[in-house]
């Protein structure tokens, strides 16, 4: 084995392929490689993108020997793939330009197969659970967790236990859970409340525990990292910034780039930016005040990103220490005005993707970041998601949010000259 699970808090160490999800103190747990014997180029990764192979064309198994170094003959057993990633960086001037950042570039991860990064996670992580021989998978989610892992494990044959909080779940996410068949629980309950309990009844059953917790789903993440990257022709851009939730994904692309560069293939790193929503920022707390994470209350538009407990709290400080980063915060009026502008540049993203956008606009007016800086910066996932969400804010309903870019339909007789009234107007 070429790898091993190894704790944050106490770095002691457990075989790479044991069921564990956390060390005996409680702390979480990363894959750690052996990379030396890797014989890899990036030109080889670049060829990887000219093949018919299904691992290849993979935005993320096209990277697995970084990822879950087992070999292609194990890989080509067990790994479950809708060729995820591969998504679009786009040149955001429009955007950029209303943030006072002409050089802006958006990731775009909603463009994943089920609508968000989440699929690179769980194509590693549903692999793992099928290499170990589970029959059953699990996860608490906010959506688009459970909506990635019901696919994933349909695509197999899996069962699939989703545990969602109760109310303003995302109708794009929800209606993914129950169309692709997982038995789906909406207990009374936050978030929080959810990944507690999940954590207690994988730890008690046969049933493969999927959050983010699971460290190979921090594996297949870290390939969000290697594909801006490889976008990039293996040129750092100055920063890379996203929203933090649970914060398994910064911990993710900080990891994924860290063990890139210790590597050599690529020589210099770029600075992180997490931006968490006024009203669900634990880390921005305990970053600020430089302390550990402590557990909050969590209240926010963005549904992605209202985590209060975030689970890879102490190995997302981490990342952020090894890549000077930064921890800011923005309120919702915010991040949906940065929605507006995001959707209108013909992009579009949900409401967390879009605090990436209203981050920036702070940290390039408060000058952590620099106009003239390359930034690359992360969508996380789809407009569909949250439809109501976007018609809500259209069309002025949306209770509690400053609307500055509504776009509401216009109601008209059936009738050309009125139209064409309409249209001059
Ligand atoms: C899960 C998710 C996030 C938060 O990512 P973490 O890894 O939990 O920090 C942000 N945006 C979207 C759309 C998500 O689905
Ligand atoms: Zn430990």
């Amino acid at each position: 084995m070429k790898f091993v699970l190894s704790c944050v808090r106490c770095s002691k160490t457990y075989p790479g392929l044991d069921r564990r999800y956390r060390c005996d103190c409680n702390g979480t747990l990363d894959v750690l490689h052996d990379f030396n014997e890797l014989s890899l180029s990036t030109a080889d990764f670049d060829a990887r993108r000219n093949s018919n192979n299904p691992l290849d064309r993979s935005g993320v198994w096209r990277f697995r020997e970084l990822i879950f170094p087992m070999g292609d003959e194990v890989l080509e057993e067990c790994v479950v793939t809708r060729g995820e990633g591969n998504t679009h960086l786009y040149e955001a001037r429009s955007v950029g330009h209303s943030v006072g950042l002409p050089n802006l570039w958006l990731k775009h991860e909603g463009e994943n197969p089920t609508g968000s990064f989440k699929d690179r996670g769980m194509t590693a992580g549903i692999s793992v659970a099928r290499h170990l021989g589970m029959k059953q998978v699990a996860c608490a989610s906010t959506g688009n967790t459970s909506a990635s892992m019901a696919s994933y494990a349909a695509r197999c044959g899996m069962g699939a236990v989703v545990f969602i909080p109760e109310g303003k779940i995302a109708y794009g996410k929800l209606s993914q859970a129950l169309a692709y068949g997982a038995k789906t629980i909406q207990i009374a309950g936050d978030f929080d409340d959810a990944m507690a309990l999940v954590q207690t009844l994988c730890e008690e059953e046969d049933i493969y525990l999927l959050n983010s917790v699971n460290p190979f789903r921090i594996e297949g993440q870290k390939a969000i990292g290697y594909e801006i990257m490889q976008d990039l022709e293996w040129k750092a851009p100055d920063w890379i910034i996203l929203p933090g939730g649970n914060l398994g994904n910064n911990t993710a692309i900080a990891k994924g780039l860290l063990e890139l560069h210790a590597i050599g293939l690529i020589d210099r790193l770029p600075r992180m930016a997490v931006v968490q929503a006024a009203g669900a920022n634990p880390l921005y707390t305990a970053w600020t005040d430089q302390r550990d994470v402590s557990p909050m209350r969590a209240d926010t538009i963005a549904t992605a990103i209202k985590i209060g407990a975030p689970v890879s709290w102490r190995k997302s400080m981490r990342g952020l220490t090894a890549l000077k980063g930064v921890v800011t915060q923005v309120t919702d009026d915010q991040i949906m005005d940065a929605k507006a502008r995001v959707d209108a540049a013909g992009i579009g993203a949900e409401p967390a993707s879009c605090a990436t956008v209203a981050g920036l606009q702070r940290l390039v007016s408060e000058g952590v970041i620099e106009s003239d800086a390359h930034v690359v910066g992360v969508l996380t996932g789809n407009l569909l998601k949250d439809p109501d969400v976007v018609v809500g804010y259209h069309t002025g309903s949306l209770d509690g949010i400053q609307i500055q870019r509504a776009n509401a339909p216009v109601v008209a007789p059936a009738d050309v000259d009125a139209i064409r009234a309409l249209l001059r107007s």
